[in-house]
C-alpha cells in the first residue's frame, strides 16, 4: 500500500554516515541547517566502529577544522602519532627522497590517527551538540535510499523503509563505490589497480625517527607509518595471488617475511596483536565526472576516492565538506536558497581545483612506481635524486599536508 504519511521536511539529506557524512552534519548543524543522516549500518556500529587497520595522516588544515567542530579534542593524545617527515625509497637503494615541511622549524608533516578513532570522535561530537543544534540532526540508520526524484525546488526521497523525505539538497557521502552517485547518473573514472593492500601494526627492534616510509620494490610496495617508537603500521601492497599466499603464512613465517621485506632496517619485526584480524583492501581510485547536479552534491570518497599512497583521501573529503557547509551555511544566514545551481557549481569548481592536481600527481606516482620495466626504473631513480625543481610532486604533497585553513 502506498505511504500516505506526510514527507519529513529537511534541508540536507546525507546518504552515508562515514567520517565525512558525520562531520558534514556537524558543520551544518552549527550553521542552523537541518540534516538527515541515512546509513545502512546500525547506529551502534557507527557509534563504536571496530578497528579497520587504517592509520590516517591528518593535515594541519584538517586538524584545525576538526578542532572547530569539537572532534579533535575527542581524539585522545595517546592515539595521535606525530609524523616528522616522509621518505620515499626505490628498490634496494638506501637513497631516499625526503618529504619534510618547509618553513616553520619543528613543525610536523602531519599527525597519524587510527580511522576508527576519528569515526568514534566524529560520532561523539555530533551526539554532544547543544540542544538547539542537536534538534537539527535526524537519524535514519539500518536503512538505504530506495529512489528519489529532483525538481527545481527540492528532492523527494523514498527510503527502503517506505518513509518519504523532502530535502533541499541530497548529498552522496556513501564511499568510493557510491550507489547514490550511480543513482544520480554521475559517471566516475574508476581505476582498478589490480593490487591488494594489507595493513597491520608491527613491533620492531630498532626505533624509527617518527618518519613515514614509502618503499617501492619490484613487485611489491611497502609503507611504514610511525605509531610509537617501536611500533609502526605496516602497509603491504601485492598482487591478489601473492596476497593470498602471504595470508596463508604461519605467524612466525609472516613476521620473518616482513622483516626480510624491510631488509632488516628496523631489526626483527613481529605482528603487534597476533590475534587481530587481517585488514585487506582491493585498490581502486575513483574520480567523479561531476561533483554536483540539480539539488545534488558528492562528498568524500563518493567524489574522489584516492589511492592511499599520498595519504590524502580523508583530508580532501574534510576540505570538501568544509567548503560545502560554508556555502550552504552562508546562504542560510542570508535567508537564500541553500542549493542554487550557482552555489553548487561554485562548490564543484573549487573542489575540483582542490583535488584534481593531487589526484593526477598520485596516479602519476602509482604509475611510475609500480611499473617494473627498465625505463621506469631508470626514470624514478633520476627523479628521486633530481630535487625540487624536477619533482614538484614532492612539494605539492608536503604543502598540502602542512597547509592551514584561512
Ligand atoms: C588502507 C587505507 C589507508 C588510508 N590512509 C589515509 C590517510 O593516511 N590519509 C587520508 O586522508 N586518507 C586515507 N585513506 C582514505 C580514507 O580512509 C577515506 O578517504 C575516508 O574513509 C572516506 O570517508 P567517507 O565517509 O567518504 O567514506 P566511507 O568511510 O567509505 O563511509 C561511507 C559510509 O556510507 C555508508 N554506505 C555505503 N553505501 C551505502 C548505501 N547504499 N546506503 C546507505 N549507506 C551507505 C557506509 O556504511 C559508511 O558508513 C585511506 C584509505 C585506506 C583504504
Amino acid at each position: 500500500m502506498p505511504n500516505t504519511n506526510p514527507a519529513t521536511e529537511i534541508d540536507v539529506a546525507i546518504v552515508g554516515a562515514g567520517p565525512i557524512g558525520l562531520i558534514f552534519a556537524n558543520a551544518l548543524a552549527r550553521r542552523g541547517v537541518t540534516a538527515m543522516l541515512i546509513d545502512r549500518q546500525p547506529r551502534s556500529a557507527l557509534a563504536s566502529p571496530a578497528s579497520d587497520g587504517r592509520e590516517i595522516a591528518l593535515t594541519r588544515a584538517t586538524q584545525q577544522i576538526l578542532e572547530r567542530l569539537d572532534v579533535w579534542p575527542r581524539i585522545p593524545e595517546s592515539e595521535r602519532a606525530r609524523m616528522r617527515g616522509a621518505k620515499v625509497f626505490d628498490g634496494e637503494s638506501l637513497f631516499a627522497m625526503q618529504i619534510a615541511p618547509g618553513g616553520v622549524p619543528d613543525q610536523p608533516l602531519g599527525c597519524l590517527v587510527p580511522n576508527h578513532v576519528i569515526r568514534r570522535a566524529a560520532y561523539s561530537a555530533l551526539d554532544d551538540l547543544d540542544e538547539t543544534e542537536a534538534d537539527g540532526i535526524f537519524w535514519r540508520d539500518g536503512v538505504e535510499l530506495e529512489r528519489f526524484a529532483d525538481d527545481d525546488a527540492g528532492v523527494d526521497i523514498t527510503l527502503a523503509s517506505g518513509e518519504r523525505v523532502r530535502a533541499g539538497l541530497l548529498v552522496a557521502a556513501d564511499g568510493r563505490f557510491s550507489a547514490t552517485r550511480r543513482a544520480m547518473g554521475i559517471a566516475a573514472h574508476t581505476y582498478q589497480h589490480g593490487q591488494h593492500m594489507l595493513v597491520c601494526r608491527m613491533n620492531h627492534e630498532q626505533a624509527h625517527d617518527q618518519t613515514a616510509w614509502e618503499w617501492f620494490g619490484h613487485g611489491q610496495t611497502l609503507a611504514l607509518l610511525p605509531v610509537d617508537t617501536h611500533c609502526s603500521s605496516v602497509v603491504l601492497t601485492l598482487s591478489p595471488s601473492d596476497m593470498e599466499a602471504q595470508l596463508g603464512l604461519s605467524q612466525e613465517a609472516f613476521d620473518a617475511d616482513i622483516t626480510r621485506r624491510f631488509d632488516h632496517r628496523l631489526g626483527a619485526m613481529t605482528k603487534a596483536e597476533p590475534d587481530a584480524e587481517w585488514h585487506r583492501y582491493p585498490l581502486a581510485s575513483v574520480y567523479a565526472e561531476r561533483f554536483a547536479g540539480r539539488r545534488q552534491a558528492l562528498l568524500g570518497d563518493a567524489a574522489v576516492g584516492m589511492h592511499p599512497v599520498t595519504a590524502h583521501g580523508f583530508n580532501l573529503g574534510v576540505d570538501g565538506l568544509w567548503r560545502l557547509a560554508g556555502l550552504v551555511g552562508d546562504a542560510r544566514a542570508a535567508a537564500r536558497d541553500i542549493a542554487t545551481p550557482t552555489l553548487l557549481s561554485r562548490y564543484q569548481r573549487e573542489q575540483r581545483l582542490a583535488t584534481g592536481p593531487l589526484f593526477a600527481a598520485t596516479m602519476a606516482i602509482v604509475g611510475l612506481y609500480t611499473d617494473d620495466r627498465r625505463r621506469a626504473q631508470w626514470l624514478r631513480k633520476a627523479l628521486l635524486r633530481a630535487g625540487d625543481a624536477a619533482w614538484p610532486v614532492r612539494r605539492l604533497i608536503a604543502s598540502h599536508l602542512t597547509r592551514a585553513i584561512d
